[in-house]
């Protein structure tokens, strides 16, 4: 990954790729307190536009805001560094990462001169779960690892450090020949992927868990909101894991997977064991509004 050709925006200035480093002792790197973002652009008919920019910003600020780091810039530059990061590598779509850290002025968690380090990355990437899978599903494994903890990690914020738990899950859900993890809370109760939010469809109604130890995610907002439109009702309540066994489909949700059909869950097929249809129309509306065909939804686009 790092060695590319490109530039990416570290501080304040557009760095070669290769040279956009830090060192060993970067504190983030040890103890994971870093907050960050994963945005998409897409080609639009109109040219490339960042979607739903403004949302994601504005979550990175309350992550940063839910775990005491004071970014050092404010929302507009770093909205604006997006734009530069897809723009300055020629992007006509991509993946954006931004991410703040601590960085190396101190070891140990009681270093308290540490400075908070903003990068802003933008790379070309295709679907996150495979083009076949988006049209057909994917096959999921209930986690043997829990989600966190409201008082744990909380999961409003986007935490570097919340994603060793979806590292143990996925890894654990691959190595057993799945594609995806879906993770229960303490108390036994689904709540997303490693990186998803999730949706049942029962009897033509759309159910999602609670936020309590889920990602407030803009995927799942957007859904909602495109579900609303045409008039399907959307219930967010606690769901257990025979509710979603039983369900008549499955979907999951992500800035990466877009809105990805799950056909299967430990080895019990979901509905007809394929994209359902409720999830086909939701799937080609998002698409429609992301790449800039709806024009109801212009105002979630940043045109570059
Ligand atoms: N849950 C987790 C744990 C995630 O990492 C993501 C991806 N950011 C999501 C849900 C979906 O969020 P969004 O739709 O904002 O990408």
């Amino acid at each position: 990954m790092h060695d590319r050709d490109g530039l990416i925006w570290h501080n304040g200035e557009l760095v070669p790729w290769r040279e956009a480093q830090v060192h060993v002792l970067t504190h983030t790197l040890h103890y994971g307190m870093g907050v960050f973002e994963g945005v998409r652009a897409y080609e639009t008919p109109s040219g490339p536009a960042i979607f739903r920019l403004q949302d994601h910003t504005a979550r990175l600020f309350n992550s940063a805001h839910i775990l005491g780091m004071k970014l050092p810039y404010d929302r507009a530059t770093l909205d604006q560094a997006q734009c530069i990061a897809v723009r300055e590598n020629g992007l006509r779509s991509a993946y954006i990462r931004p991410m703040c850290f601590y960085g190396s002025e101190g070891m140990g968690l009681r270093a308290d001169n540490l400075r908070v380090h903003c990068i802003v990355a933008a790379w070309e990437w295709g679907s996150y779960l495979g083009e076949e899978n988006i049209k057909n599903g994917i096959r999921v494994r209930v986690s043997s690892f829990t989600r966190h903890h409201v008082n744990a990690t909380m999961c409003r914020a986007k935490a570097n450090g919340n994603y060793m738990n979806s590292m143990m899950a996925l890894q654990e859900a691959t190595r057993d020949g799945y594609d995806e993890a879906l993770l229960l809370d303490p108390e036994g109760y689904v709540t997303e992927g490693s990186g998803e939010n999730v949706f049942l469809v029962r009897d033509g109604v759309l159910y999602t868990p609670e936020l309590t130890s889920a990602l407030d995610g803009i995927t799942r907002r957007t859904v909602m909101a495109l579900a609303d439109q045409v008039g399907l009702e959307v219930v967010v309540k606690r769901i257990t894991r025979d509710e979603v066994y039983i369900a008549d489909e499955a979907f999951f949700t992500g800035t990466a997977a877009e809105v990805t059909p799950i056909r299967e869950v430990d080895g019990r097929p979901i509905g007809s064991g394929t994209r359902g249809p409720i999830t086909e129309r939701l799937q080609s509306l998002y698409f429609d509004v992301v790449q800039g065909r709806d024009e109801a939804h212009c105002d979630w686009l940043t045109y570059l």
